[in-house]
């Protein structure tokens, strides 16, 4: 990889997720020295179930990460729990085509081998947690758990949810709960009569019953997931399996059946919350991507893809910026969070609003809720086609994103491989 020996400069990324390895790629591409803090022996997934839009896709193969067969393409649906459509989210044919369909089903350990395969060598150090980030107009310092302070130029926050770095740029927020909560799992039973190719999401008065193909090293299963209102000040005791059954038995073939062939060792449950969207992620020479910027509830599906773009959008915005100039540093990032903001805080919010208005609704509003979303258009608008407006929006995004990265001297001729 060429660089202009004057651009190269050291950016520390904190959190080994999806956004986090993302930005190391990027920034590593870009041509800046980088080094990926995580605080567990491992990169690890917390959970199994995913589903990424052809944006991220897109991203992931831009950095390198290889996507070939990476999942099972889906066309994605919102029914009743009768099994009637509500809502059918059609992207246009052309990206359908060109990145496998329009969501794709996977399961996040696959992901992450995949994106460690990719990472450059000698990036990621494990068994590092970050414990104090201080900074000033000339450079950062990250405090680490054993006593050593690392020094450079950028710090990406890439730290999720409990993100040290949000805290340390903008002071405590509220975690909002959303009281709900969510059991997901997984099998490859080729007993289990399920279509291929689709994402199946459906809702009755009070609970989300959703099941989508997934492909895993060459193997095609399904995944499903069950959501309801829970109380989130209070402890879940139940069991994880027979809790599912219990949830998924409302809703048709193939839900209830899946739940049945699937390990239960495969069942796992998160309690779902968020925080509000930030008015500003970056302060000086730090700045924010994925979870850490704009935590976001599984009902939009979209967090973990919108952390992968984060991470490649961060690292093309570095890309022949001298690192040691604080003005330059200062307009990048800006440059970088300015057109992100919008998009992610419209996700996170609707992810939230639909938790609500499907599982909060006061009981004598649910009819008239249900009545409305089986015979008007109101879903299909506000999920059918502003989602793919979305996805159809960041995929012009990367393609303006990569020819001005193509542009900056001496990156153009980067191969983006491992070094
Ligand atoms: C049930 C469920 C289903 C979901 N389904 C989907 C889906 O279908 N599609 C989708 O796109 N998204 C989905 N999401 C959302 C997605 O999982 C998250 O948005 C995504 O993982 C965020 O990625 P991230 O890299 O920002 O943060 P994380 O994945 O949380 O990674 C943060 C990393 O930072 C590390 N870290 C934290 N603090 C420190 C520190 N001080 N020092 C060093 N390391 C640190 C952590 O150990 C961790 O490895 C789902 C979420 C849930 C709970």
């Amino acid at each position: 990889m060429n660089f202009l020996p004057g651009k190269r400069g050291r950016v520390a990324v904190i959190g080994a997720g999806p956004a986090g390895m993302a930005a190391a790629m990027s920034v590593h591409q870009a041509g800046h020295d980088v080094v990926l803090f995580e605080r567990y022996p491992q990169a690890r997934p917390a959970g199994n179930i995913l589903n990424l839009w052809p944006a991220p896709i897109k991203a992931l193969g831009l950095l390198g990460v290889d996507t070939e067969d990476l999942g099972a393409p889906c066309a994605s649906e919102f029914r009743n729990a009768h099994g009637r459509r509500r809502v059918r989210v059609e992207l246009p044919e052309h990206v359908v085509r060109d990145y496998g369909g329009g969501f794709i089903g996977l399961l996040r350990p696959d992901l992450y081998e995949r994106l460690l395969a990719a990472l450059p060598k000698d990036v990621l150090h494990v068994n590092h947690t970050v414990e104090r980030v201080e900074q000033d107009e000339s450079g950062v310092r990250l405090h680490l758990s054993d006593g050593r302070i690392h020094e450079a130029d950028v710090v990406i926050g890439a730290d999720g949810i409990d993100s040290l770095v949000r805290r340390t740029l903008w002071g405590e927020s509220p975690k909002r709960e959303h009281n709900l909560h969510i059991f997901g799992g997984y099998t490859f039973d080729e007993s289990v009569a399920a279509e291929p190719g689709l994402c199946i999401v459906s809702h009755n008065r009070t609970v989300q019953g959703s099941w989508t193909a997934i492909r895993n090293k060459g193997r095609g299963g399904f995944q499903w997931w069950v959501l309801e209102a829970f109380d989130a000040s209070r402890e879940f005791t139940g069991d994880l399996h027979s809790s599912a059954t219990a949830l998924g038995e409302a809703f048709p073939h193939p839900l209830p059946q899946l739940i049945a062939a699937t390990d239960p060792a495969y069942v796992q449950r998160w309690a779902i919350r968020d925080r509000k969207p930030l008015k500003q992620w970056s302060k000086g020479r730090a700045t924010l991507v994925g979870d850490a910027a704009h935590p976001t509830s599984p009902y939009a599906a979209y967090g973990a893809g919108m952390a992968t773009e984060d991470g490649y959008f961060i690292g093309r915005r570095l890309a022949g910026v001298d690192l040691s100039d604080y003005t330059q540093v200062r307009q990048a990032l800006d440059a970088f969070e300015t057109p992100r903001k919008p998009h992610t805080a419209r996700q996170s919010q609707q992810a939230y609003v639909l938790g609500q208005v499907f599982h909060h609704a006061p009981r004598p509003l649910r009819p008239i809720r249900d009545a409305i979303l089986d015979r008007t258009p109101l879903l299909q608008k506000v999920v059918g086609e502003a989602t793919p407006g979305e996805i159809i929006k960041q995929l012009g995004e990367i393609d303006r994103a990569e020819a001005r990265f193509a542009a900056v001297p001496g990156v153009g001729e980067a191969d983006g491989t491992a070094s």
